[in-house]
């Protein structure tokens, strides 16, 4: 074992203790161990004990531990404390600028365990109440973690677009006369994703691009290049001749079971447009999106493809919060963005009473709430708010509400927010009873996942989806890119029962709005047409369609 290896266990040692406030004196110990055992040049595990222990400020405890590590490999304090101690929390213990007291404050205070989480929490405003934060620590903190998660090897589809798209656009600027766009799976817009891939219409690799330079690509295979960007995203890039343009984007877009339930009928020939590969095999053309399996395939085949849901169908943002609870712009501030952005109505839905750790309303903040959204429908029309509420579904699964508060409401969105450790009979009964809610029009992220963080409670998909056809409630598709919770792969069902889904923001801020977008790219994947979108309704359509539940 290394100085420095050892050096690091006394510095892991010191924060896990302090992070369980153990005593200062010994943690004050540990650090010390761990500044002077980094600088020794002698190694230790070629020392004696006495010298050992002759080491300015190492002790015997501290020899002793010394010992084990060289002997063993490992030091039993040290497994103690990394036992009673979630993965999660240890790993945050890692990222840069988070010491063992903030990690300490956020694992007790908010009850997160996984970094994913925290970058959640951070997502919802939650550190600002917290001791010893602020916005701007938050806002540090957000990096740092994404940082640290960026360089865990799995992205959120949000994460990785925006550089994926500033790549490209860079790249075509240098090589105006040349193909370039994203293929693979950014090109799909899976959920989440290994890093980025992008295909060049030209067999020499291009240069003289700054940007592109930091990359330090090299060959991985024939027509094919690797390398990363400067915070550590693997990007891969393939190259081909413009006549087989056509034919290389589809082979490296499609999922390979996509491409193997695709070959087992049709070529692909050589060709520089990629829709010729469709047309030729007698077909329609299946959005990238689609390509993930045979599924796609076969509708192509019966000539039944939907016309998916674009960005733009989108008329109302459903699901925001302000203020009032945890989003950091008031109602006025949402609607007004939301109106610029040009869409007809906001559906305001901030958390119900049960969720104090969000500042959830009380009856007469509801109330009050109420009042300034009529004042803002006076100011604002045509552009419409709906009186809405994110209603907590209790462990029972009741709403949050008495009766008489919950038909003050013209729009409630039922989600579960606590109590997430349920087998799959429980919660799905528990959700269930919430969409047999009459007050019931929308049920928020069924699952409660966070993609790379938390995998949310098990559900019987079927059991919910035939419950909300038969109550004539909406499913949301979360579009947090954190989320992305109703799965797609679960939307041929909902359309099979005829349920609509509703593409949510869940915004807590104003820019939080546009993740519209990537709720959008989900529900391309599950094959949602605008048809079958909650959301793509305009303003009076939409209102008519919850006005029936009331009656
Ligand atoms: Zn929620
Ligand atoms: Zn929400």
């Amino acid at each position: 074992m290394t100085n420095k290896a050892i050096a690091q266990a006394f510095q892991e040692l010191a924060n896990l203790m302090e992070l369980h406030q153990e005593n200062p004196f010994k943690i004050r110990s540990y650090q010390n161990a761990y500044i002077t055992l980094r600088k020794l040049t002698e190694p230790l595990s070629e020392m004696s004990v006495e010298d050992i222990s002759a080491i300015k400020g190492v002790g015997a405890a501290i020899s002793g531990k010394i010992q084990e590590l060289v002997q063993f490999g490992k030091m039993e304090t040290l497994e103690k404390y990394r036992a009673k101690t979630p993965e999660g929390i240890q790993e945050m213990l890692m990222v840069k600028g988070f010491g063992p007291k903030k990690v300490q404050v956020v694992w007790q205070d908010l009850g997160v365990e996984s970094i994913g989480e925290l970058l959640y929490a951070i997502n919802e405003n939650r550190l600002l109440e917290l001791k010893g934060f602020g916005a701007k620590t938050q806002e540090e903190l957000r990096r740092q973690l994404s940082y640290f998660q960026r360089t865990k090897h799995q992205f959120h589809y949000g994460a990785l677009i925006g550089t994926a798209e500033a790549l490209v656009r860079d790249l075509q600027e240098a090589l105006p006369e040349t193909l370039v766009s994203l293929t693979g799976a950014i090109r799909r817009c899976d959920n989440v994703l290994d890093g980025i891939d992008i295909l060049i219409g030209q067999e020499t690799l291009p240069a003289g691009n700054a940007q592109w330079d930091t990359l330090q690509l090299t060959l991985a295979g024939e027509g094919t290049w690797k390398g990363s960007t400067a915070d550590e995203i693997p990007v891969t890039v393939h190259l081909c001749a413009p006549e087989q343009w056509g034919s290389r984007l589809f082979t490296t877009t499609g999922s390979p079971s996509f491409l193997q339930a695709f070959t087992q009928e049709f070529s692909i020939p050589t060709v520089a447009v990629e829709d010729e590969i469709f047309r030729l095999a007698g077909l329609p053309a299946i959005a990238p999106e689609m390509r993930e399996d045979d599924w796609s395939v076969a509708l192509a085949k019966a000539h039944n493809l939907p016309a998916l849901l674009v960005e733009k169908d989108i008329r109302g943002v459903v699901h925001a919060h302000s203020t009032y609870s945890d989003g950091i712009h008031t109602v006025a501030e949402m609607a007004a963005y939301s109106r610029a952005q040009g869409f007809d109505y906001l559906v305001m839905t901030d958390h119900s009473q049960a969720a104090f750790y969000a500042n959830g309303l009380s009856v007469e903040r509801v109330l009050a709430q109420h009042a300034e959204i009529d004042q803002l429908n006076r100011e604002l029309a045509p552009f419409r708010i709906f009186k809405g509420i994110e209603s907590d579904i209790l462990s029972d699964g009741s709403l949050d509400y008495e009766e008489e508060i919950l038909q003050q409401f013209e729009v409630i969105i039922a989600s579960v927010h606590s109590g997430l450790k349920m087998d799959r009979e429980k919660a799905t009964q528990r959700i269930v009873r919430a969409v047999e809610n009459p007050y019931t029009h929308i049920l928020g992220h069924p699952t409660g996942r966070l993609l790379l963080s938390r995998e949310g409670y098990p559900l019987d998909h079927r059991r919910i989806i035939d419950a909300c056809a038969a109550n004539g409630v909406a499913i949301e598709l979360n579009a947090s890119p954190y989320r992305l919770d109703l799965d797609w792969s679960w939307i041929p069902y909902a359309l099979e029962k005829e349920v609509w889904i509703s593409i949510n923001p869940d915004a807590h801020s104003r820019e939080g709005i546009h993740d519209i977008r990537f709720g959008v790219c989900s529900a391309r994947k599950g094959g949602l047409p605008a048809a079958s979108c909650l959301n793509a309704l305009d303003a009076a359509a939409f209102a008519t369609l919850i006005q029936r539940k009331r009656q």
